[in-house]
């Protein structure tokens, strides 16, 4: 692996900031890489490759259908893409150009750098609701009056991010949507584990969920998942996958199962972002593993790892070490390293870019920065990498 990147001339990296997509997304387990290996060898109909994870998706989610897509964020533009086409094959060959409605309402509060996604196929975003709560300036948070008063003829969807803050708005959401008959998309790209996640959105209300299929399933980086209501799921595969066949040969049972719609588009606006027939047999075989590991068992050895860690860094000065358990008993723990800039010399940030410019460069989990905390995610670290680890972070504290 290191000799890989030695070829290459690229410095390998400590990685204990996660599933970061910038430090490539998860690591594959080698039964993941072995069958992707494999499908490489090979050729396969892409839409019967698409109608079988189709299957396995809806078994694992809950939903009606599932696509795989390039990520979550692909996921999204194909969901807006979706909800803005349908059926129509006049409307997909049109986008990112819509005529008639287009407005995907979303709280302000749950706008991520994400949202952009849904705006690449082609919707406007309306956001609604003010953030009393996160801005700490007030008690109230997002109620349904406000999210209906932006409903209204030229509004296709509603579009919500789900993570522990925007938790309670998630049913308000879905349950508008079902009210005004309006499809309800979720990213719930990094909500997993738990794994009772891959159902909960879906059984919540959602029509169209996303996930991310190269974070904590530990699939290839360059995944997610697209699951929820079978029409829209179908507009999303007939705007991703290679549309160059004969229309009259085009019959795609799992996604229509009444029948294909009577006329086929041509290549849609997904198109340049296809998955490739190794990144679907990956994420399967990933999201099969996912679903059937042992995931505390795998937290219980996280954290002894942690604590070896902890031990190995006390009496650095300024420095306190705090295993913090994952909020769900399926989420590992992380190590909080907390500094006391007075003490130690030196600030979270100033840490931070210090420990990225060893050799090898050190990557921890940034969040609390700014609290003077960084954490150890051990996601992508393997455990051969703990002790340089320690070193690194010996080295930039002491
Ligand atoms: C990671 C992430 C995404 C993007 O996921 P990809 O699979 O990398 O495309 C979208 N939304 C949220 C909230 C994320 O955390």
């Amino acid at each position: 692996m290191t000799d890989l990147l030695a070829r290459l001339g690229i410095a390998r990296v400590l990685n204990a900031a996660g599933t970061l997509t910038r430090l490539g997304g998860a690591v594959m387990d080698p039964a993941v890489a072995a069958a992707m290996a494999e499908a490489a060898e090979l050729s396969v109909d892409m839409w019967a490759l698409q109608e079988e994870a189709s299957r396995r998706i809806a078994a694992a989610t809950g939903a009606e259908a599932g696509l795989v897509t390039t990520g979550a964020s692909a996921g999204l533009t194909l969901a807006a893409a979706a909800t803005l086409a349908k059926l129509d094959p006049a409307a997909m060959d049109r986008l990112p150009e819509v005529v008639g409605p287009r407005e995907i309402v979303v709280p302000r509060t749950h706008l991520t750098g994400y949202a952009r996604a849904l705006r690449t196929a082609g919707a406007t975003l309306r956001e609604v609701g003010i953030d009393d709560r996160g801005t700490g300036a007030g008690i109230r948070g997002l109620e349904s009056w406000e999210v209906e008063a932006a409903i209204g003829p030229n509004t296709v969807a509603l579009a919500a991010s789900a993570n522990q803050a925007t938790e309670p708005d998630l049913p308000l959401i879905c349950e508008v949507g079902w009210r005004h008959g309006l499809p309800v998309i979720v990213d719930a790209a990094a909500q997993l584990p738990p794994r009772q996640n891959l159902r909960r959105y879906v059984e919540m209300g959602a029509t169209l969920v996303v996930f991310s299929g190269g974070k904590a399933i530990r699939g290839p980086q360059a995944t997610g998942i697209l699951a929820g209501r079978r029409s829209l799921v179908a507009s999303a595969a007939l705007q991703m996958l290679d549309m160059d066949l004969r229309p009259q040969a085009f019959s795609a049972p799992e996604f229509f199962p009444e029948g294909p719609p009577a006329h086929v588009p041509r290549h849609g606006i997904g198109r340049g972002f296809k998955a490739s027939k190794e990144n679907i047999v990956g994420l399967l075989v990933a999201l099969d593993r996912f679903c059937h590991a042992d995931l505390a068992a795998d937290s219980g050895a996280k954290a002894e790892r942690l604590g070896t860690m902890a031990a190995a860094l006390a009496g650095v000065p300024g420095l306190s070490c705090r295993i913090e358990p994952g909020w769900h008993r399926e989420r590992a723990p992380r190590l909080a390293l907390c500094l006391d800039p007075d003490k130690a010399g030196i600030d979270g940030a100033a840490a931070a870019a210090e420990l990225a410019r060893l050799d090898p460069p050190a990557y921890l989990v940034e969040g609390r920065v700014a609290q003077n905390e960084l954490l150890v995610d051990l996601a992508c670290l393997p455990a051969r990498d703990d002790e340089a680890l320690v070193a690194a972070l010996r080295r930039v504290l002491s």
